[in-house]
């Protein structure tokens, strides 16, 4: 029998081949990655990698003995570059034809370059991968100067690890707060003057025109002209999901490749999860992308029931965190959409924001503060989310009374 190919050998993709086999599946199972490492968790690739705090192996998902033991056949350093759904058949990068039983594609997606003159230069780095890590790593030694393109999340976690490491650190950002796209105002200007305090220079409204140097970057050249000199820059401005090789196929494509409830794209034998894929949000139905771990982890584990016939909705609660400092930020369920939003102050000026629709019902949660009572707020916010139960604002809102 053919095997079920996994495409793309990263956290949603190394997650699903151990579910396959947690699940039952005896039969042949081949994953397929494009990178030379062992499927690995990213998130620690802009925080500990960069400050020394763990070593890079700690993120790996598996081993290379469990995958053996598992039966898992890996291919890695491999990159598919075409799939023919007719002849339920996928074409490597050297030629090679493969058949398949069933495919999963967990390709993820790329750092976005930006589209500006000089972006060639050595010293302009981009973070996505561990290889990506360790070119940045050696850069980051104090006194060099970073330059910091983008005010999001991937930026704003190299900015605080670069800080911490004695770095000069300047943000440039477009907008006119920081993670605009995913966070409310509040906790954006939180992090703003979180980041200043701690010494990061942030400009926001800022056009970059060009990066500078000869042979390697020296400066970033402003829309008004104005050079800051640097050493490095770290380009964050978002991904790229990798829809191609299913676009190519002729598969159904939307802001990543679309997939029903079940992770199942428009051809029944071939399914999506992660960053790559569009999937239909289980409160209102409308297709979303998510670009977090927890999607990754989740789908991964929930396309492998799916492979092996269960009918069953992804219903996973969007999650999400993001460390810089001794500070942490988590998100949990829907912010959009909120009929009201109820602040309840923390202490050392942390905050936890809820969001309740018409009825009164949690729908989502924000979190931010020092410390680890963030996490616990968060976990317990959850509860109240999937309990469906009307929450009386005045109580949330109360730091007195106790989420329990
Ligand atoms: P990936 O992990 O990117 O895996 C996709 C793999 O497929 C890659 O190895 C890619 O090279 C490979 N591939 C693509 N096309 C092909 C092909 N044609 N052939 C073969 N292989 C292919 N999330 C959080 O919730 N919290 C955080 O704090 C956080 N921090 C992060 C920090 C960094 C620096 C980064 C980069 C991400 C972070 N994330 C965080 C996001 C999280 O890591 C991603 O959502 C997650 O990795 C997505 O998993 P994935 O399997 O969909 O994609």
């Amino acid at each position: 029998t053919a095997p079920i190919i996994i495409v793309g050998a990263g956290h949603a993709g190394g997650r699903a081949a151990l579910a396959l086999r947690e699940q039952g599946y005896a039969g042949p199972l081949l994953l397929i990655g494009d990178e030379p490492h062992l499927p690995y968790e990213r998130p620690a690739l802009s925080k500990q990698l960069l400050l020394d705090s763990q070593p890079a192996d700690a993120c790996h998902i598996g081993s290379a003995e469990q995958y053996q033991t598992l039966a898992i056949e890996r291919l890695s350093a491999t990159r598919v570059s075409a799939i023919a759904p007719a002849k339920r058949q996928i074409t490597l990068h050297d030629g090679r034809t493969l058949p398949y039983h069933k495919l999963l594609l967990a390709t993820g997606g790329r750092a976005r370059q930006a589209c500006l003159p000089g972006a060639g230069l050595a010293g302009v780095q981009l973070l996505r991968t561990l290889d990506d890590a360790a070119a940045l790593r050696p850069r980051l030694q104090a006194g060099q100067r970073l330059l910091v393109v983008g005010g999001g999340f991937i930026g704003l976690e190299v900015a605080a690890s670069a800080r911490q490491l004695g770095c000069a650190v300047t943000v440039l950002e477009a907008g006119d707060r920081l993670a605009a796209r995913a966070l409310p105002p509040l906790i954006s200007a939180k992090l703003l003057a979180l980041h200043r305090a701690r010494g990061v220079e942030v400009r926001l409204g800022c056009q970059i025109a060009a990066f500078r140097g000869d042979g390697s970057v020296s400066a970033v050249e402003l829309a008004d002209g104005e050079l800051l000199a640097c050493d490095t820059v770290l380009v964050g401005i978002g991904i790229q999901p990798n829809t191609e090789l299913a676009a190519a196929a002729g598969l159904a494509v939307g802001n990543g490749i679309r997939v029903d409830a079940r992770l199942r794209t428009s051809d029944a034998h071939i399914y999506a999860v992660g960053d790559a894929c569009e999937f239909p949000c289980p409160v209102s139905g409308q297709p979303q992308r998510l670009e977090t771990w927890r999607n990754a982890e989740e789908q991964g584990r929930h396309v492998a029931r799916s492979l092996l016939g269960a009918a069953d909705a992804y219903a996973a609660l969007p999650w999400f965190w993001s460390d810089q400092f001794d500070h942490s930020l988590q998100l949990a369920g829907q912010l959009q959409a909120a009929a009201n939003c109820v602040t309840r102050p923390l202490p050392d000026d942390g905050v936890l924001l809820f969001y309740l629709d018409a009825a009164e019902r949690l729908q989502g949660a924000c979190g931010w503060g020092a410390g680890n009572s963030i996490a616990r707020d968060i976990k317990l916010a959850e509860m109240l989310i999937r309990s469906g139960k009307p929450l009386p604002a005045a109580a949330l809102a109360d730091p007195a009374s106790s989420l329990k």
